[in-house]
């Protein structure tokens, strides 16, 4: 490596991971290569916390001149469809990662798996157990005693083989045989208590097809997928830390290159859950409106819901990598969203629970054109026309009839200043038979029009406003957080993360009031409302001309301050 290389290296901060990574280039090791992967079951969609995983592979390939691969882990044929792996494929460029050519699966590599099985028969190390699945669990033993060794442990070379070969050529039904690498009954490490490598599953792979009627367990065909794409740094969760001896036992007697494995802390997230399997049930209960539902912390989820991948990337760099698992809180990756929004969002004005106003001395048929700026922190964004006549809405929220002492927004009485527009007066509340206020009348000054008024008067507040005559409807959608508990995953007394939900995680306004230039928003385009949050356009719901915005996230996060309550 160059000397500037290393400089640019140098000014990352240095996890343990890339610690490890430095010194076995420093020594050579592998010639000095780094190449990684990112190894998802297509058993699901992706979700926040694998982006922690995708960032980490792809970043540390990047930054040390290396190749990160993907690599679905199939081996289970009963939970895995082509649908997740479209969605993994889609959801990683989606994040702006590159694997290039190097799409592999695990079920490529059957073939070699099943002669590397074959070796370990030969050599002794591997046996046919015609045990119950239910007696190899209760021989196991448990952490603090031995287990029992299988009647079928020292069966010949010659016997296991012929059965393996039988297993493999169907003359067995699911459950009859396994393949258990011999190791040691005793061992503090329950993993390497002759673990099963291979079952029978007289199932259809949806990519081997009915080829194979045995599968090779997860222990089994990890490590040695990882061997077979000499990846050097296998990069995993903490979870597998007490599987790396049977993974390095493994390597070692077949002979196979050996990648080195390292363990970091899973991300966990407040008010999230990320398990693929209960995620799956809020889908099969109609809890949530599918995968991509904006409240799920899948990355589909997330993209409708407006996150944006930089956002995302950000925070997953941010929380770097740690030995222990913790929880982050959620309000950091709220944070890193609104900052990236705030700056390539254009303001919008929309009226969510519009009130009409009427301005009694603004000439009825006329309409006047107001410049507002698209986004404060981007001059190059520009401004844009808002239309201004007689007749507005305003937000319910930006008016009381009775105010406590400290509402500076609309009262009867009061003035306030409409953004990019003139300061109005309330002179009228007009109700409806059940005492509703129906509508406002107000006077304007036109002494205060925003950027040109000569009028030195101050007021306290500001609110937004669209014109009436103007404006279009549309539907919006505030969510929520899914869950009202800090950690949804683990609940106490019998519960679970059904009894935890958010009975306010959506909220569906059917009459909003937009500004006309909203109208024409395409899928998935971002804006900010002014004073209300980021919005985006939902790519399932929306038409066009018709579209339906999905709240992201409010400006700031209200949830603190509930909690400081
Ligand atoms: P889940 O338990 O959520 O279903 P998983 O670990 O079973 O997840 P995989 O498809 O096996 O899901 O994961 C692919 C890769 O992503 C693995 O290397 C795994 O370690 C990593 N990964 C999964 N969840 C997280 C997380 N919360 N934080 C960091 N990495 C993760
Ligand atoms: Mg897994």
């Amino acid at each position: 490596m160059s000397n500037k290389e290393t400089e640019i290296l140098d000014e990352k901060p240095i996890d343990f991971i890339r610690a490890k990574i430095k010194e076995d280039i420093a020594n050579n090791k592998n010639e000095g290569r780094v190449h990684t992967r990112f190894p998802p079951e297509p058993n699901g969609y992706l979700h926040i916390g694998h982006s922690k995983s995708i960032n980490l592979n792809f970043s540390l390939a990047k930054e040390f001149g290396g190749k990160c691969n993907l690599r679905f882990d199939d081996t289970n044929p009963s939970k895995e469809e082509v649908e997740y792996v479209d969605s993994i494929k889609r959801d990683i460029k989606w994040l702006g990662f590159d694997w290039a050519d190097r799409e592999y699966y695990a079920s490529d590599y059957f073939d070699e798996i099943f002669e590397y099985a074959v070796i370990l028969i030969k050599k002794g190390k591997a046996y046919v157990d015609s045990s119950s699945m239910e007696e190899i669990k209760t021989s196991r033993g448990m952490p603090t005693s031995p287990g029992v060794e299988s009647p079928f442990r020292n069966r010949s070379v010659q016997e296991n083989l012929d059965l393996f070969e039988r297993m493999k050529n169907g003359e067995f039904k699911d459950g009859e045989h396994v393949l258990r690498a011999k190791i040691d009954m005793s061992s503090p490490n329950m993993n390497m208590r002759d673990p099963v490598l291979y079952r029978i599953k007289n199932e259809s792979h949806h990519r081997t097809g009915d080829k194979w009627c045995i599968y090779p367990m997860y222990d089994m065909a990890h490590g040695q997928s990882d061997s077979i794409e000499r990846i050097t740094h296998s990069i995993c969760t903490l979870e597998f830390e007490n599987h790396r001896p049977l993974y390095d036992w493994l390597i070692k007697e077949i002979e196979i290159f050996p990648p080195q494995q390292i363990e970091f802390a899973r991300l966990n997230i407040s008010y999230t859950m990320m398990s693929k399997r209960k995620l799956l049930l809020l889908v099969q209960e109609g809890i949530v409106d599918g995968w991509d539902d904006p409240r799920m912390p899948t990355l589909s989820g997330m993209r409708r819901a407006g996150y944006t991948p930089e956002a995302i990337n950000s925070f997953a760099e941010g929380v770097g990598v740690a030995k222990r698992n913790a929880l982050v809180d959620v309000a950091k990756l709220e944070h890193s969203l609104r900052d990236h929004l705030n700056k390539i969002t254009d303001r919008r004005m929309a009226v969510l629970n519009p009130l009409k106003v009427t301005i009694t001395n603004y000439p009825g048929d006329q309409t006047e054109e107001l410049e507002a700026i698209n986004n404060p922190e981007d001059e190059t964004a520009g401004i844009r026309k808002l239309p201004f006549c007689s007749e507005l809405f305003i937000d319910r929220d930006d008016f009381m009839e009775d105010p406590p002492k400290k509402y500076f927004r609309l009262s009867p009485g009061n003035e306030v200043r409409l953004k990019y527009a003139y300061f109005i007066k309330c002179e009228e509340v007009l109700k409806n038979d059940s005492g509703e206020v129906i509508e406002l009348k107000c006077t304007y000054d036109p002494e205060t029009k925003s950027g040109t008024g000569t009028s030195t008067r101050k007021v306290k507040s500001t609110i937004h406003w669209v014109s009436a005559r103007h404006a279009f409807d549309a539907e919006v959608r505030l969510y929520d957080r899914l869950f009202s508990v800090e950690d949804p995953a683990s609940t106490k007394d019998g519960k679970d993360f059904r009894d935890v939900l958010n009975p306010n995680s959506l909220e569906i306004l059917s009459a909003c009031k937009l500004e006309p230039s909203l109208q024409e928003a395409k899928s998935e385009d971002k804006f900010q409302f002014e004073r209300l949050g980021y919005f985006c356009v939902d790519s399932k719901y929306s038409s066009q001309g018709k579209p339906v915005f999905n709240r992201t996230v409010t400006l700031r996060d209200t949830w603190a301050r509930i909690n400081k309550k």
